[in-house]
């Protein structure tokens, strides 16, 4: 049976990381993690437990005493529960779009998610997507693809899956939340999002989803091959 490596998947908000993550998982029979799901898990728990001012600002001490008291689980690689509370739908309003880059800022939550995602990915055979997968997560990872895509492509694929969802959300929201989120996630201290120097990009603007999976299998299979 051939070696199973760990990909890490990288890039901006809505570039179709989790799409691709997820099916080439599954191609592989790998575990796929959407380390992303993590990250709005807490900032959701912000939201529960009234931890976000009215101004929209969370409140870093308050959630750095209730860390401990924040138990995820990742169950067949898709659903995220949350103290035993299935959140899997829960995590992608817009609500949470809008705090969770605040949330992943914060050192402490970073510190306890990444050990929980090195944990998850300690014997291979991963695909993990995120902003730092490739830069912090598992910087030794086989294989790393830092994916991008046009902010008119990003904007209008978040929308229709929003809209799919029966949110009510206009356009410049979606696209202003996507901007405000790069901006942060890019210039954070801690662990911004940026390529790894060995990454290979992938440009999703024109590729269907078939065509960035068969990108990213002849990817593995240079790999393994070499
Ligand atoms: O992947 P997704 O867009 O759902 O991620 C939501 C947010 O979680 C990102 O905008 C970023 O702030 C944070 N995040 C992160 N590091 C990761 C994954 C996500 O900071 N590895």
């Amino acid at each position: 049976m051939p070696k199973k490596i760990t990909i890490a998947i990288d890039g901006h908000a809505a570039c179709g990381k989790s799409t691709l993550a997820k099916a080439l998982a599954s191609a592989l029979n790998y575990t796929f993690i959407d380390s992303g799901a993590m990250y709005r898990a807490v900032a959701y728990f912000c939201l529960q437990n009234h931890l976000i001012t009215e101004d929209n600002v969370v409140n870093i001490e308050q959630l750095e005493n209730h860390l401990d008291k924040i138990h995820l689980e990742i169950k067949a690689s898709q659903l995220i529960f949350l103290n035993g509370q299935n959140i899997t739908d829960a995590i992608r309003t817009p609500r949470v779009a809008n705090i969770v880059s605040q949330v992943a800022t914060i050192k402490s939550v970073r510190n306890k998610l990444v050990a929980l995602q090195q944990a998850m990915g300690k014997s291979g055979g991963i695909v993990m997507d995120g902003r730092d997968i490739g830069t912090v997560v598992f910087p030794n990872a086989e294989l790393k693809i830092f994916v991008t895509a046009s902010t008119e492509v990003r904007t209008a694929r978040r929308l229709a899956e929003l809209q799919a969802k029966g949110e009510q959300i206009a356009q410049d929201d979606v696209k202003k939340n996507l901007l405000q989120r790069d901006q942060l996630d890019s210039t954070r201290a801690e662990s911004p999002l940026k390529q790894a120097s060995d990454a290979i990009v992938l440009d999703t603007t024109e590729l269907s989803r078939e065509e960035q999976l068969q990108w990213a299998l002849e990817a593995v299979a240079l790999l393994v091959a070499n």
